[in-house]
């Protein structure tokens, strides 16, 4: 059997307390963490609701350590720009300030909606140029042939 990494003990980043490590790479003890995972949670939402906030004002706001929203800027949750923080676009995570997407994703999903109209729109014509054409093809009896056209072409 495989020996585990043994456990150690550490003091927590957060309260300072003496805990137990099992995993080799904990910095705070399960009860910050926890409260870490509620602070996190609270500062999503403020940033959502606030995209301007700077870190110092988001810690002020919610009670959340400078520490962890700057951790959460550096994994990638939210952008830090010249000390203001925006949220990743749902889609390619770019920095934004509002909304679900950055402008380009906006428009590139408008696009895909406005063309997914506009394919059932043309299918719609479609069928009404079918029933037209079968209508005169009904009342001219006359089939265009390509020889047809190459004699226009010609004359003109
Ligand atoms: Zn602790
Ligand atoms: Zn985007």
């Amino acid at each position: 059997m495989i020996m585990k990494k043994k456990p150690t003990l550490r003091n927590c980043e957060e309260c300072g307390k003496v805990f137990v490590d099992n995993t080799g790479n904990l910095t705070v003890c399960s009860k910050c963490y926890e409260k870490q995972r509620e602070d996190e949670k609270i500062v999503i939402e403020y940033v959502r609701e606030h995209p301007h906030s700077t870190i110092k004002k988001i810690c002020k706001e919610t009670g959340a350590t400078f520490k962890l929203v700057s951790t959460m800027v550096q994994r990638g949750q939210f952008f830090a720009n010249g000390g203001q923080v925006l949220y990743p676009c749902s889609r390619c995570r770019k920095p934004i300030s509002h909304g679900l997407y950055c402008p380009e994703c906006a428009a590139l999903l408008n696009k895909a909606i406005r063309n997914s109209n506009e394919i059932a729109k043309s299918r719609e014509r479609m069928k009404e140029l079918s029933k037209e054409l079968g209508t005169s093809k009904r009342t001219k009896g006359h089939r265009l042939h390509w020889m047809d056209v190459r004699d226009k072409n010609k004359d003109k």
